[in-house]
């Protein structure tokens, strides 16, 4: 199992490798859109969330939003370290806790609805396969945390 400053070095270190080869594969648009989330993905919503990590740590004072995420799935369990099953529920969790944010903000008054509705339509006007690219990207970096983890496939 690697450390947290190795799994860190290893997304920087092939960040702009995977950019590349998505850049030639596809377009460049989608090669900046992929490294960018692979960087993001490593280093900010990496399969250690589970536990007290430098990915923790790195959200500041919003690493509170991951305590019932920390809660409910244990340590490198088949829900935080298994390709795609891992991605899906951390970015679906954190999809869900935006919502929450703008919803209790708005409640409180503290957004209107005009501008929750503006985010909303700018957010369906993106293209589709920009966002598919963004999970591609958080993907491969949680492809490469489990490879260096030593086992992809936890029991
Ligand atoms: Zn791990």
């Amino acid at each position: 199992m690697a450390s947290g400053q190795e799994h860190d070095k290893t997304t920087k270190q092939w960040a702009a490798p995977f950019a590349f080869i998505i850049g030639l594969l596809v377009d460049m648009r989608s090669g900046v859109i992929s490294g960018i989330a692979f960087l993001i993905g490593g280093l900010w919503l990496s399969p250690d969330l589970d536990t007290h990590s430098i990915s923790l740590k790195r959200w500041g004072i919003l690493k509170s939003i991951w305590w019932p995420y920390r809660k409910v799935i244990p340590h490198r369990s088949i829900f935080s370290h298994c390709p795609f099953i891992g991605t899906a529920i951390r970015v679906a969790y954190l999809i869900f806790i935006g919502i929450l944010i703008i919803y209790l903000l708005t409640f409180l008054d503290l957004a209107d609805t005009s501008t929750t509705s503006l985010l909303q339509a700018q957010l369906m006007k993106t293209n589709q396969k920009d966002y598919l690219f963004m999970f591609l990207g958080v993907e491969a970096s949680s492809w490469l945390h489990l490879i260096k983890d030593g086992d992809p496939f936890p029991k």
